[in-house]
């Protein structure tokens, strides 16, 4: 799936800083950016909030053939509020983020069948030029043919650390094994799952976050990306591409 423009993939576990470096990066190139995980959170919040069991493969599969996602940058660059999701036309950008949505989107997220509905939706989506895409599959299923395939890692313990974090100062009550449990729980049935697990594509650049600051992670990706960049441009003055 090539278009004109430049593709790059982000995958890795849950709360490894993905989402957060797939804006920032996205920001600085002028990319588009997209959030996959959003998506299936997306379908998980509209399973719950119609009391259907997570299980039920045939009656998710039918829920989302009847969904309409869609997903709508804002004018702001404040990272927080960079984009908003909508399911059926009601902005679910708050709900999909809730800890009642960690806990069920795994489950939900390896049903082949939800799976196979949604590379289309996700394919659709990286057709627009130049994009950052982020997931667990994106370097592996959803894009395999990206130009620049990254797969971050980063200690369990610090991972755990930035989602309590991140979830308490939005102010929810939770406790920090609470956390832990659930990151511990996703990232084993992403990982385990048949169809497109979580896995680091043979091509993937390899990014362990631990101890490293945010603008530390920011500027060693933009290096990759430009590097990247000059060697094309090399190739198609010569003729090569
Ligand atoms: O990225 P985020 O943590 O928001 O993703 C939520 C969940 O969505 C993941 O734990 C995983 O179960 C599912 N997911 C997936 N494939 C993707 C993106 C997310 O299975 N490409």
């Amino acid at each position: 799936m090539k278009n004109n423009g430049l593709t790059i993939a982000i995958d890795g576990p849950a709360a490894v800083g993905k989402s957060t470096m797939g804006k920032l990066i996205a920001r600085e190139l002028g990319f588009l950016y997209i959030d996959t995980g959003a998506i299936y959170r997306a379908i998980t919040w509209k399973v719950l909030k119609n009391n259907i069991d997570i299980n039920d493969e045939d009656t998710i599969s039918e829920l989302v053939s009847n969904t309409s996602i869609t997903i709508e940058k804002t004018d702001t660059k404040n990272l927080n509020d960079y984009y908003h999701i909508f399911v059926d036309g009601e902005d679910v950008s708050e709900e999909i983020r809730d800890p009642w949505i960690d806990q069920n989107v795994s489950q939900i997220a390896r049903l082949p069948k939800i799976r196979k509905q949604l590379i289309y939706l996700q394919r659709k989506l990286a057709e627009k030029a130049n994009i950052v895409m982020e997931g667990r599959d994106i370097g592996s299923v959803i894009l395999p043919q990206a130009d620049i395939k990254f797969f971050f890692t980063a200690s369990e313990e610090e991972r755990i650390k930035r989602r309590y974090k991140e979830l308490i100062e939005k102010g929810y009550n939770i406790g920090y094994e609470v956390v832990k449990k659930q990151i511990i729980q996703r990232d084993k049935i992403d990982s385990k799952r048949k169809y497109a697990p979580l896995i680091r594509a043979k091509d993937a650049i390899l990014i362990d976050s631990t101890g490293k600051s945010i603008e530390e992670v920011k500027d060693k990706i933009l290096k990759i990306i430009n590097k990247f960049r000059e060697y094309r441009k090399k190739q198609i003055e010569n003729n090569i591409i």
